[in-house]
């Protein structure tokens, strides 16, 4: 099935009585089936029961399994919650956590191997080509995981009101989808979702050419949520 996936990042925002109510406010609605809502809340969140019309993610995870990393939650202990996806490498990680490609690879790893569905952030094509290149083939060896998304995220458009333009977003998406079908390699899942400055206005036409979104801010504002599920 083509899905095309609406992945909600709430970042350090938000609390249990705004999941509450975006969970109320969901059941009220019918999600097309084409479509899976996901929403990535703090860690604390992690653990919901009864959720309507959606399913829950994380933010990140540690590169290893169990250990003495004290602050650390590992992929295993989020697969032992209600998250069945998780974000790595956001460029907020690579830009203010120092995360470098070599160990959001080793977390990709974790993702997988626990059965968790890995979304990758990545930036322009050219700036992260080799990168692109080694997640891919990594997904590809992996013999757990059935989906992988890709987040191709210009890091100018995060968080500043100006999408990247959608000339621009077709033509990264496609850089990264020949690097698979050149090689033959569509017979596993991989999806490749844009996130920057996505909302009520421009998603349509966004979601369009790709295989999705990855909404922050527009995610938890709840008049923009609101339209967007109406548009979903
Ligand atoms: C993000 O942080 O991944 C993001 C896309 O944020 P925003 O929608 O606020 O640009």
């Amino acid at each position: 099935m083509n899905y095309k996936f609406i992945i909600c990042n709430w970042k350090m925002n938000c609390d249990q009585e705004y999941f509450n109510q975006i969970n109320s406010i969901l059941s009220n609605y019918t999600i097309k089936k084409e479509y899976k809502l996901i929403i990535c809340p703090p860690l604390t969140l992690l653990n919901q029961e009864n959720i309507i019309n959606f399913e829950i993610g994380a933010q990140n995870c540690a590169s290893e399994e169990f250990g003495s990393y004290t602050g650390e939650v590992s992929a295993r202990m989020i697969s032992q919650s209600n998250a069945r996806y998780v974000i790595i490498g956001h460029s907020e990680r690579r830009k203010y956590f120092n995360e470098k490609p070599e160990l959001i690879l080793k977390k990709m790893d974790q993702v997988m191997d626990n059965n968790l569905t890995p979304i990758v952030c990545v930036k322009r094509f050219y700036e992260d080509k080799e990168y692109i290149k080694n997640l891919i083939f990594n997904f590809i060896s992996n013999v757990k995981t059935k989906n992988l998304l890709i987040a191709y995220e210009p890091e100018e458009s995060i968080g500043s009101g100006i999408p990247d333009n959608l000339y621009s977003i077709q033509e990264n998406i496609e850089s990264i989808k020949d690097i698979y079908r050149n090689h033959n390699l569509n017979d596993k899942n991989i999806f490749v979702i844009y996130g920057g400055s996505v909302d009520k206005n421009n998603i349509k036409e966004i979601i369009s050419i790709s295989d999705g979104v990855l909404i922050g801010k527009a995610s938890i504002n709840l008049e923009q949520f609101i339209q967007i599920i109406k548009i979903i």
